[in-house]
Formats: structure tokens, sequence, C-alpha cells
């Protein structure tokens, strides 16, 4: 009999699911040494992004046939090592798209209005209406770095609201571009052109610290920054020195360089940026895909 551990919260279909291939241990509340000592024992280990699935993890796994990942991004499991075992990673790539791109339309009409800072403004109170002209999103231009699965619901969504669209994406072909409305362009000229940019991109080598201060510095004075994505692929230190000297005019965050931020991050309570606890994938509707897509990958592992 199949044993599998799952250590953080997936959807009760995926649950069920997953009861198809052995049976289930739900334990959220492991730490390092425990999952260490308890892994030996599993087939298979399902997990969210929270948990990290690192060389040591996988090697103390002796029996570990198959890892799942409920979501997308990879970068919490060492798959390099995994695949040296023939562990087989299973995600579910297509479940959050859309949740994700409809945060970050989100996060782009938030720092165009300022939704937030208004928000807080009557709720202390006040009513401030002068104190928050914003701008119009129609017209100006949006520049993603990534136009993958996430990159391309944005781009359809910023193209209903008439958004001019351009990206940077080395994989994608123009005509996919041309589908969707989107100007293929090199990074520089993205960054030169873009009212807006927002971040798509998974995070590996080549996009490590790919919003460097150099990076942010070349981006249009007063344009805005969006990071859906991964928090280690912007510099946040040269973030906030650019948000203070005024080179930018704002940012929105998903995702942090450490998750969750520390209390003393200059990003916390800085008026010129929206903060969200990573909740790009957090809607009914992707929890449940993400926990079934990713279930049947690893029943299939398991059994097929
Ligand atoms: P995807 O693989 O479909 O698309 C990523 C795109 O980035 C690909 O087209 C790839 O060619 C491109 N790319 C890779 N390196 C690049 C580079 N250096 N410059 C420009 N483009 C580059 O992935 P996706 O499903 O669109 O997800 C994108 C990322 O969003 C994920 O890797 C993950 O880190 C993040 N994500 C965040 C949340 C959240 O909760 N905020 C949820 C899901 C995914």
């Amino acid at each position: 009999m199949n044993r599998i551990l799952v250590t953080e919260k997936i959807a009760a279909e995926g649950l069920n699911v997953l009861r198809q291939a052995g049976t289930v241990d739900v334990r959220l509340d492991l730490d390092k040494p425990t999952l260490l000592s308890v892994i030996g024992e599993y087939d298979a280990l399902v997990v969210r992004s929270a948990t990290k699935v690192t060389a040591e993890v996988i090697a103390a796994g002796e029996r570990l046939r198959v890892i799942g990942r409920a979501g997308t991004g990879v970068d919490n499991i060492d798959v390099e090592a995994a695949t040296r075992r023939g562990i087989i990673v299973v995600n579910a790539p297509a479940s959050n798209n859309v949740a994700v791109a409809e945060l970050t339309i989100g996060l782009l009409l938030g720092l165009a209005r300022r939704i937030p800072q208004a928000h807080a403004s009557v709720q202390s109170g006040r009513w401030a209406r002068n104190d928050f002209i914003g701008w119009e999103v129609r017209g100006k231009t949006l520049g993603l770095v990534g136009l993958g699965r996430i990159g391309s619901e944005v781009a359809r969504r910023a193209r209903a609201m008439e958004m001019e669209v351009i990206a940077y994406d080395p994989v994608v072909s123009f005509d996919r571009a041309e589908q969707l409305g989107v100007a293929l362009v090199t990074l520089d000229e993205l960054v030169q052109r873009s009212d807006v940019i927002s971040l798509h991109v998974p995070l590996i080598e080549s996009t490590r610290n790919l919003f460097d201060r150099e990076r942010i510095m070349q981006m249009k004075r007063g344009s805005y920054l969006i990071n859906a994505s991964r928090g280690g692929i912007v510099d946040e230190a040269a973030l906030v020195e650019a948000l203070n000297d005024g080179h930018l005019a704002g940012a929105a965050l998903d995702v942090y360089a450490q998750e969750p931020p520390p209390a003393d991050s200059p990003l916390i309570g800085h008026p010129k940026v929206i903060t969200v606890p990573h909740i790009g994938a957090s809607t009914a509707e992707a929890q449940l895909s993400a926990g079934t897509e990713m279930a049947e990958g690893v029943v299939t592992a398991l059994t097929g």
C-alpha cells in the first residue's frame, strides 16, 4: 500500500483523488527535523510552496517516488536532486493562471487609483477626495516580463482595458504574441517604454535579481512595478530607494525575498507600496484545480 504525506493544506477533492493511490496522512505541523525523520516511510510527498523539499529531505525519503506540488512554481523543490534519484516531480501548471492574472489586474488598478490608500484614509475618518487623483490605464503601456501562461492571461485582460501591451520573453513566438495583441520587444526597450512593468517569470538563475538597481533605474521616471511572480526577482532595497527618491511612483507586491517579510522591512507601511501576502493563487477555483490536477499526476505516477 502506498503511503502519501501531505504537509500543506490542499483541497479536499485533491485528497480524495490521492486516496485512490494509497493512504494519505495530512500533517500540517511538521518542522524540518520531524519531516526528515518521517519522510523515509512515504512513497509520495505533497506540498504547496511553504515546505522546502531540499536535497536533504529527498535523500532521507528512501521510498519516495513522487513529489506533488499543488500549484505552479517548483522553486521550493530541489528538482535536480529529485531527478537524480528518479523521483518524479508533478505540479499543476495551469491551475492558477487566471487567479494570478486577476490579482495582477487588481494590483494595477490599485496602483492607478491608490485604492488601498484611499480606503485607509476613509477608514481613518478623513474625506480627502483631492488627495486621490489617479490615472487611467487606458492608453498606458504595460510591459510584461514573461509571456507564459500567466503573462498571457494578464495581456488579454490589459488589452480589454485598452492598454498597449509589450512583452519580453525569449521563448514566445511573434505569432503567439500577435494573437494576444502584444508586441515583443527586448528587455531594454520594455524597461524604457513601460508605464507599468509586471513580472511573470519563474525564479531561476537567469531571473534572480533581474530587476536589480541598474535595471530599476533604467525604468521610466514615474513608472510602476508589479511583482506577483517570485520575490528573488526584484532587489527590494533598490526598489525602496527608487521609490524614496521619486524615480518610481509605486509598486505592488504579492511576493517577497523573505516570506513573510521581516517586520522592519522598509516595504511595510511604505506609502507608495501595495502589499498583499502571496495570495496570487488564493481563489477557491485555483485551489480546487491545483489540488485535483496535481493529485491526478501523483496517482498516475504511483500507479501508472
Ligand atoms: P510559464 O512557465 O507559463 O511562463 C513563464 C515565462 O517566462 C515563459 O514563457 C518563459 O519563456 C519566460 N521566461 C523565462 N525566463 C525569462 C527571462 N529571463 N526573461 C523573460 N522571460 C522569461 O509560467 P507561469 O505559469 O506563467 O508562471 C510564471 C511565474 O509566476 C511562476 O514561475 C511563479 O513563480 C509565479 N507564480 C506566482 C503565483 C503567486 O501566487 N503569486 C502563483 C503562480 C505562479
